[in-house]
């Protein structure tokens, strides 16, 4: 028997109708990426949702295509997310710190159709335009009055695009499954691979986003995601502020503690969310210039570990409630955060943070468990290691196009690729990596890619790169290579060789010489022992 309540399907549109109607004064502010601040209100925000639905439209968008945005945190971008989902178009968002032949991949491989770039990436586009196979429409995200000069083809400015049309539109009513956003992951080995977001996956994920228990914000709460929102939907933040009716202060394209602080004063800010570097930069600020954090009371903190220091710092010096998250791309991301429960109430301030410093909780919708090599559970004792496996609503299922074949096993988990452990009361703690990819700043650097420019280079026999600790970066690559004999190479000459195949970034922060590399029995390079080999040793940048 079914039940007999009304079918009203989870749609994204519904959070942006949900603010303007309930929340309608409520403020949204944003430093802008052309310069200067900019303030409206939900209201507002509802009826340009609707603009660019209908200009989306006009451009011929079309049910399911795929809509790109090249952007930083802002109202507009908000707004593209509303009206490019609402109106049954997928929004694609593009990491923009992606290598420039990654980029062209992504966006062939979605099809976008159509690009919204901040002006900060127009020089980016240009170069690499005549590469994109399927974008028809460009539109700069700022006024006509900002309008740069460009080599992009017919290239709008957004106030133009969306400025022609009036906001009387009804969002369209589908299938909740229908997709709704794109997002790709850079964190497995090969090509980027697609998340392809639903509806309903993003609905869901919002409800928890705004349990008690999670992100920490309501209606009174006035949040900061410093977390991109190309970047695994900036943790969900824009959906469950429009939810609950939060005051939002987007921060563009500033992340420099400075602009952040001030940020933070003149708005009043209560949550704010980001990877662990920015806050390092946020605590040696505040260090340095004996500022306060005015009225800040929760920081949720993810992406990498969360140091204990940091996370000590934060309470006992500011006051803060830090909130550690563990979430992946391919979980929307909300997979598990460290608030405590009843269990860990009475426990004494060093054991608190001793927990603070694990994973955290599964949220409720986040199905979580350790296996074996062989695929065997493993108990939650807090000592026994394994793959972290995760299944749940608004996990992925598969890639975008089939990309990697199948991923999850017979009982549906997916392989998350962390290697954890999870305590008796339920806190899960990451002890290691098993895939081949260095998490830097927050966004990924392959090692695979490294090394296999690193071997063509003539006088190089073998290569490994793998991720060391880095205090402000969280980790860093180190190249470790087995030269031809008779031949030598320093980091400098390496790195300029290297540079013509990877993003400055990615360059490693030093090389070491082994006589040879750790082989596992099936002839790869094992990691696990080179970075047990490695595992004492200190970056000369650290
Ligand atoms: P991404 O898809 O880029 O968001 O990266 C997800 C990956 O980041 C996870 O699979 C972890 O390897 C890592 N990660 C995320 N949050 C944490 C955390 N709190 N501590 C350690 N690693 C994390």
């Amino acid at each position: 028997m079914l039940g007999l309540m009304q079918d009203w399907p989870l749609l994204v549109s519904k959070f942006i109708d949900h603010a303007a109607v309930n929340h309608p004064n409520r403020e949204i502010v944003g430093l802008l990426p052309e310069g200067g601040k900019f303030k409206y209100t939900y209201a507002d925000m509802a009826k340009r949702s609707k603009m660019c639905a209908q200009a989306l439209e006009r451009a011929g968008i079309q049910l399911g295509e795929r809509v790109g945005t090249l952007a930083w945190n802002s109202h507009r971008h908000a707004e593209i997310w509303f009206g490019a989902s609402g109106m049954g178009a997928v929004t694609h968002t593009i990491n923009p710190r992606l290598f420039p032949e990654q980029l062209i991949y992504i966006m062939n491989h979605a099809e976008d159709k159509l690009l919204f770039l901040d002006i900060t990436f127009v020089p980016l586009v240009e170069k690499i335009a005549e590469h994109l196979k399927t974008i028809h429409t460009y539109v700069i995200m700022v006024g006509k009055e900002h309008m740069p000069e460009t080599s992009l083809e017919g290239a709008l400015s957004y106030e133009e695009f969306i400025g022609a049309e009036d906001g009387n539109y009804d969002w369209p009513v589908f299938d909740e499954n229908t997709a709704c956003s794109l997002c790709y992951t850079s964190g497995t080995t090969g090509n980027p691979k697609g998340v392809l977001y639903s509806h309903r996956s993003n609905f869901l994920h919002t409800l928890v986003a705004l349990a008690g228990d999670t992100l920490g914000i309501g209606g009174q709460s006035v949040i900061l995601p410093v977390v991109p929102m190309f970047h695994a939907n900036a943790w969900g933040i824009p959906y469950a502020a429009a939810g609950c009716g939060a005051k939002v202060a987007f921060n563009g394209p500033h992340h420099d503690p400075e602009t952040l602080h001030q940020l933070m004063m003149d708005e009043e800010v209560t949550v704010t969310a980001a990877v662990p570097t920015v806050w390092l930069g946020m605590l040696k600020y505040l260090q340095a210039t004996g500022k306060d954090v005015g009225k800040l009371t929760t920081v949720t903190i993810g992406g990498s570990a969360a140091p204990r220091s940091m996370i000590q710092a934060f309470q006992d010096d500011y006051g803060v409630r830090v909130n550690h998250a563990w979430g992946m791309t391919e979980t929307s991301p909300l997979g598990s955060l460290g608030s405590e429960n009843a269990a860990v109430q009475n426990l004494s301030k060093e054991e608190k943070l001793d927990i603070q410093c694990k994973q955290g909780r599964s949220v409720l919708g986040v199905e979580m468990c350790i296996k074996d090599d062989d695929g065997n559970d493993l108990p939650r004792d807090g000592e026994s290691s394994g793959g972290l496996y995760v299944r749940g609503p608004w996990v992925v299922k598969e890639y975008f196009k089939g990309d990697a074949g199948q991923i999850l096993d017979d009982n549906n988990w997916f392989d998350t690729g962390d290697v954890a452990c999870i305590d008796e009361y339920g806190y899960m703690h990451i002890t290691d990596r098993a895939k081949d990819v260095i998490k830097s700043g927050g966004e990924w650097i392959s090692s695979i890619d490294l090394e296999n420019a690193a071997v063509a280079h003539p006088d190089v026999a073998e290569a490994a790169v793998i991720g060391v600790f880095h205090p402000k970066w969280d980790e860093r690559p180190l190249l470790v290579l087995v030269m031809e004999e008779g031949k030598t190479i320093g980091l400098e000459a390496m790195n300029a060789h290297l540079v013509k195949h990877v993003a400055k970034w990615w360059l490693p922060d030093d090389v070491q010489f082994v006589d040879e590399l750790p082989h596992t029995a099936t002839g790869k390079i094992s990691k696990k022992d080179l970075r047990d080999q490695f595992k004492d040793y200190k970056l000369p940048t650290a």
